[in-house]
């Protein structure tokens, strides 16, 4: 059986005390094995990241940045390899998959700019014969810990930005779809990226702790589910480490009576749906304003959800394919279940999909609740898989509390033709980030991704300028040129610019 191994000091790096199923989600056979690696995994990364890490933080940023355009042109070349790489692994659809990569690779686009970004402040004459400047340094080793839902984009997401800042970066994937990481490390070392720099290793929890325990990584970046996040954030924290943890989402779409409902089902089957509810910016929660908005829209909603094919990974026709593990699968389910026990309607019931010759592989057929309330844990949890939850609002005020008063803050939508109402709703609600008939509002690169409460931990977003901050220190320099040298006073006070 293939086994994935580490990626280290610019090769393929065996090592573990375990190894861990990777499974085919369209099959539900396991693929291949990947290491499980250990302290000592990690303790060759970090020694490879160490002495490669200064002669790339000299390394001027536009050389920097060449690597990254070049690294960009290689994925483009390999885009199709890659894809189908990740899909067989997560089990979304190709053109998904590509999507996946696409927006990771707008991060890198970013981080080609990386040379203007990192020019720093001037004050020339800050007082006599005084200047001023500051500058961005790197923070030495960083790490990334990431979730299973975007392989691709959300190791680059961190890699783009640290690595473009100076800095060595060492990634720990999701141990269930762990190829594609190591695929653009080996991707990035053709760019140029000088060995060591850029490390993969594989594990679970004991791996994690390794790397939040670890004195010489300065920096760690975690996405995945909230009481993780939680659980990274405070430990890193007590390592003394700066760490940004996302965590999950129950992002809802609020849907004003005014609102184009035909473009809103549009929009909800796709941010419902797509890659089987497996984002963390999918849209499971949908809120019409008023009894007749909802009856009209579940009434349009289902004819449109029935339609929804459910397909392999490979099906290019198909809308979504399965989800990534049996385990999932289970969970999914039994939340559906619970829905139904906590008193929801069950509109379309998506439990028990088999589809024809692929039959142990791990889809869910597309669910539809109607009349789910605030009480329902169904409704407080995230499922994180195809099940569309409708909860009726009376008005936009009822409208604009539930997302605000949600464990969760990742994204929200609001589907309008009102643009007083959705200013309204974008200023007052209390979510990180507003889609305003957008319904999957992920910034773009070179603005920057955070969600609010439960859903991230730390106070530093990804990319664009906020992750340019994370993977960097400032340093203010204050210099003093006197006309003619020493002028021979001491100050006992503390200086001002008088
Ligand atoms: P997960 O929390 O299970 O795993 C994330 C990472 O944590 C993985 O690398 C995993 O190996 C590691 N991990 C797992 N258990 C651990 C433990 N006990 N201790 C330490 N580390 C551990 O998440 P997932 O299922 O891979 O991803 C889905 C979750 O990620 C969802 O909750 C989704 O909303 C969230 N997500 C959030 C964002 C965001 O930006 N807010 C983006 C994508 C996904």
């Amino acid at each position: 059986m293939r086994i994935i191994d580490h990626f280290i000091a610019g090769g393929s790096a065996s090592g573990g005390s375990r190894q861990g199923d990777v499974f085919d989600p369209n099959s539900g056979q396991v693929q291949a094995k990947v290491s499980l690696g250990t302290q000592a995994e990690l303790e060759k990364a970090v020694a490879a990241a160490r002495a490669a890490q200064p002669a790339w933080a000299a390394t001027n940023p536009q050389r920097r940045a060449r690597v990254m355009f070049k690294f960009k042109e290689l994925v483009e070349k390999n885009m199709d390899e890659l894809a189908h790489l990740l899909s067989s692994e997560h089990g979304k659809v190709i053109a998904d998959a590509k999507g996946d990569i696409q927006r990771g690779l707008e991060v890198i686009e970013f981080a080609c700019g990386i040379p203007h970004v990192l020019k720093g402040e001037y004050t020339q004459g800050a007082g006599p014969g005084i200047d001023v400047w500051s500058m961005r340094q790197p923070i030495g080793i960083g790490a990334g810990i990431t979730p299973f839902n975007f392989p691709a984009m959300i190791p680059l997401w961190m890699s783009g930005v640290a690595l473009a800042c100076g800095n060595a970066f060492i990634i720990k994937p999701s141990e269930r779809d762990p190829s594609v990481p190591v695929r653009l490390a080996e991707l990035f070392k053709e760019a140029g990226l000088p060995d060591g720099v850029l490390s993969v290793v594989h594990g679970d929890k004991e791996m994690v702790d390794a790397i939040l325990d670890h004195p010489d990584i300065a920096a760690v970046s975690f996405v995945g589910s909230s009481d993780i996040a939680h659980y990274v954030y405070q430990r890193g924290v007590a390592a003394g480490k700066r760490v940004q943890a996302m965590g999950g989402a129950k992002n809802h779409g609020i849907v004003m009576p005014d609102a184009d409902l035909d473009q809103v089902v549009n929009d909800l089957a796709g941010a419902a749906f797509g890659s089987a509810g497996e984002r963390c910016m999918a849209l499971p929660v949908v809120v019409p304003v008023g009894e007749d908005t909802a009856d009209r829209l579940r009434q349009k909603l289902i004819p449109a959800i029935e339609a929804l094919r459910v397909g392999v990974s490979t099906d290019a026709e198909a809308h979504y394919g399965p989800v990534v593990t049996a385990a999932h699968k289970a969970k999914i389910e039994n939340y559906i279940q619970m829905g139904i026990d906590e008193g929801a309607e069950l509109v379309v019931d998506g439990r028990g999909f088999k589809l024809q010759g692929h039959e142990e592989g791990f889809f869910v057929g597309p669910t539809l609740f109607d009349r789910v309330t605030t009480d329902m844990t169904t409704y407080k949890e995230e499922i994180f898989g195809p099940v569309l939850q409708i909860v009726r609002a009376k008005d936009f005020e009822e409208a604009v509390a539930l997302p605000s008063k949600h464990q969760y803050g990742n994204g929200v939508a609001i589907f309008t033709r009102n643009g007083h109402a959705a200013r309204e709703f974008a200023a007052r609600v209390n979510v990180g980030m507003v889609g305003v008939n957008v319904p999957i509002p992920v910034p773009v690169a070179y603005h920057t991704f955070g969600g609010w409460k439960r859903s991230a931990f730390g106070d530093t977003n990804q990319h664009g300028m906020e992750g340019v901050k994370f993977w960097t220190r400032i340093k203010t320099v204050t210099g003093r040129w006197p006309d003619g040298g020493a002028d021979g006073s001491s100050a006992f006070v503390i200086p001002t610019m008088g």
